[in-house]
């Protein structure tokens, strides 16, 4: 079975082609930089590269290229857009309504539409990709699958805030969280490798955005970001955890409005706020070259990943192991061993040796002796999405 997933935001449209259940991959590529007069379209298959720059209005010229494409007599990898049998949609934000995977009907779409007040950047852009994929993939199944949802197993004791009760109840202010789908498939992927029955995981995803996840017996039982995906980790342009007292401060005495701080805190702070630079591996280059800025802010966000550690272990009452995945955990040998650094009274213990190796497989990273397993696991969002998908379509 054909399944083409999407991720599809503000300005872009991630694709992949993946044949089920044997996993493969067909094709991939992104449409970017959509509603501007260079966006860029890349597309890739075993033996096929292309690269154009071009004019794509909306998502809808976009997702239409990217069929185009599919369909090519020369670089194409389907005959006929029928043998796309499911079109798998990430969705940020379900909300507590979506615990699972779930086949796209209009109540759906009214629903993620109804959930854009609480992702404002994400949920539009990815109800306009489902929009555009009925209209170009009208035989496909369309399947929606949740960020939130790996995290609607969060317990009472952790997804509540302590604000007077209704705004929980009425307003449904709580923990949802985040890069669940990347979550999810790392630690399955952690528990299938190390052959667990019971198990006490911490995943790490750093990327650009950054969260952690505990994963108890498979299941997400706590989360850094919460609400919305500030919390938490320092992140390339976002703040993560800060006194909410500075918020005040910043209106009632330094001028600030609402919107100035909102940009403040999502858009100027984090590893650009603190270097001038967002990306790790330019923070990495000027702290090789002495500068102290960069130097602290590797050092910052090391020291507020080891508390959530010692957080989540105590959550757990025990470690069996910590994931590293994203494009910071799955490349930045220096951020690794900076985390895992004194953490030996936790039982992790880091190989350098091993560190230092890439490869595209599971890695264990941990000495032999080590009593918790340190891993990198290359994040697979969009084999994950295309799984479920699968699942969801083998059992209905
Ligand atoms: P992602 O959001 O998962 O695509 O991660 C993107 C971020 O990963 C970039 O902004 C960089 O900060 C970081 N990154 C990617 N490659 C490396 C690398 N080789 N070393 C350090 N950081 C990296």
């Amino acid at each position: 079975m054909k399944i083409l997933v999407i991720n599809s935001g503000s300005s872009s449209i991630k694709f992949q082609l993946l044949q089920l259940p044997e996993e493969s991959l067909l094709c991939k590529g992104m449409a970017d930089r959509i509603g501007a007069n260079n966006s860029q379209l890349t597309y890739k298959t075993e033996t096929e590269q292309i690269q154009e720059t071009l004019t794509l209005n909306n998502h809808q010229k976009g997702l239409q290229k990217i069929a185009e494409l599919l369909l090519d007599p020369k670089v194409g990898v389907i005959q006929d857009k029928s043998e796309i049998v499911a079109v798998g949609h990430r969705v940020v934000q379900g909300g507590s309504l979506f615990s699972e995977t779930t086949l796209i009907n209009d109540r759906v779409k009214q629903e993620i539409q109804a959930f854009a007040d609480l992702a404002p950047l994400h949920n539009p852009p990815n109800y306009a990709g489902i929009i555009v994929a009925e209209q170009l993939f009208p035989e496909a199944q369309q399947v929606a699958v949740f960020d939130t949802a790996f995290h609607q197993s969060i317990p009472e004791v952790a997804n509540q805030y302590a604000l007077p009760k209704k705004l929980y109840t009425e307003h449904g202010i709580q923990v949802y969280g985040f890069h669940g789908v990347s979550h999810q498939y790392v630690s399955q992927q952690a528990i299938q490798y190390l052959g667990l029955k019971q198990s006490k995981i911490i995943t790490l995803h750093l990327g650009n955005g950054c969260s952690m996840t505990a994963v108890k017996d498979g299941q997400s039982i706590d989360h850094s970001m919460g609400f919305t995906p500030t919390n938490g980790l320092i992140m390339g342009s976002r703040s993560g955890d800060i006194d909410q007292g500075i918020i005040f401060h910043l209106v009632d005495k330094l001028g600030y409005t609402l919107d100035e701080v909102n940009n403040l805190i999502n858009k100027q702070s984090g590893l650009l706020g603190l270097t001038g630079y967002r990306d790790l591996r330019d923070i990495e280059t000027q702290a090789g070259q002495g500068n102290r800025d960069c130097q602290l802010a590797i050092e910052m966000s090391a020291y507020r990943i080891k508390k959530y550690i010692g957080a989540y272990t105590a959550a757990m009452n025990g470690l069996d192991a910590i994931v590293f995945t994203a494009g910071i955990g799955e490349n930045s040998q220096l951020m690794r061993a900076s985390v895992c650094a004194n953490l030996d009274y936790f039982g992790i213990k880091l190989d350098k040796e091993k560190n230092k190796q890439k490869t595209e497989d599971i890695q264990d990273i941990s000495t032999a002796d080590s009593a918790v397993k340190v891993l990198v696991i290359p994040t697979k969002e969009e084999l994950q999405i295309a799984r479920q998908a699968y699942q969801l379509l083998q059992s209905s």
